[in-house]
């Protein structure tokens, strides 16, 4: 393999020839180790096809998943502070941010985008682990932020998809501060009316939890996926007992009362979907007509089922969003 990368590679570079062969042709699915062909696995909503795992996902395919027909508007971000603590470690912090952002018009870990699904308007934010592991900075906070402020002015539900390995430590203090900022943005959407909708991702761990994704007003998981605070390992360290099997694991929270329901990603678009539609049209469109019964008033039912069907057709078109009754 050295003998390829180090010689040929660059041979055929210096004669100006690209080997168009992406790097990741194939991808090892992390629980059963079978190779999977990038273009399978696609196709596959990035799900293995022979254990079922759920792959991690990055936000623009979580986007395009969720959407009708897979499109959708990204808005632009607001402009943050790159470094604001000149934070170094092994690498400065503004080193790793401009690697992460390399070859990509992503700028953080949250991207937020908007569009219909199945004809209802929604606004969606995702995370995306590959960018510092999904991790919450000023950039994610603001993010979330024009996310809720995006849903209350469309008047639209607001979905959420963490995956995110808490707050960025980078940023210190700052990114603790995230916290009550995001649940501030939940509650904006709470007071205008509306709908918010958690999808836990794998894996939703650290301030994350602490803050918003938490918060839903339905909670659904991925299968498989890791929600939690703490890792097992601190946690089984730190009370020197051996947790249960699955622990942290959204079957488990699930059979804890902790997360409303699993939904495999093959299903989840079509249950957002239905989710949105009973939340925000509790209500049928129409009133209801009473069916008469045969030869009973046959006068009363010619005149009053024109009417009635006037209605009908009224009520949708004085209410074209199709709201629910707002101040009624
Ligand atoms: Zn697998």
């Amino acid at each position: 393999m050295s003998w390829l990368t180090n010689f040929v590679r660059p041979k055929l570079r210096a004669l100006g020839i690209k080997p168009d062969v992406p790097d990741n042709l194939w991808i090892k699915c992390p629980d059963c180790e079978q190779m999977l062909f990038h273009r399978e696995l696609a196709a596959n909503l990035h799900v293995c096809h022979y254990c079922d795992h759920h792959l991690r996902l990055p936000a623009a395919d979580r986007l395009a998943m969720l959407f009708d027909d897979g499109t959708f508007q990204t808005i632009e971000l607001p402009e943050t502070i790159a470094d604001p603590l000149r934070f170094r470690d092994r690498r400065r912090y503004s080193e790793r941010l401009r690697d992460a952002r390399h070859g990509d018009d992503r700028r953080d870990a949250v991207l937020v985008g908007h569009g219909t699904m199945g004809g209802h308007p929604a606004v969606v934010a995702a995370f995306d682990f590959g960018f510092m592991g999904g991790s919450m900075g000023v950039a994610a906070g603001e993010g979330l932020l024009a996310a809720a402020n995006l849903a209350v002015l469309q008047d639209s539900p607001l979905i959420v998809v963490p995956a995110s390995g808490g707050a960025r430590m980078q940023e210190g203090i700052l990114s603790l501060m995230q916290l009550p900022r995001t649940v501030i943005g939940v509650q904006q959407v709470r007071e205008a009316g509306l709908p918010y909708i958690v999808v836990l991702a794998d894996p939703t761990t650290g301030g994350v939890t602490a803050s918003f994704a938490m918060l839903g007003d339905i909670a659904l998981a991925e299968p498989g996926a890791i929600v939690g605070f703490a890792g097992t390992r601190v946690i089984q360290e730190t009370i020197r007992e051996k947790l249960p099997t699955g622990f942290q694991r959204a079957e488990y929270l699930h059979e804890h009362g902790m997360v409303d329901m699993v939904v495999h990603r093959r299903a989840l678009r079509d249950r957002l979907i239905s989710l949105i539609g009973l939340l925000r049209h509790p209500r049928p469109k129409a009133e209801f007509v009473p069916l008469e019964r045969r030869g009973e008033a046959a006068d009363e039912t010619s005149d009053k089922a024109p009417q009635d069907k006037a209605d009908a057709r009224a009520a949708p078109a004085a209410d074209p969003k199709g709201s629910p009754a707002k101040g009624a």
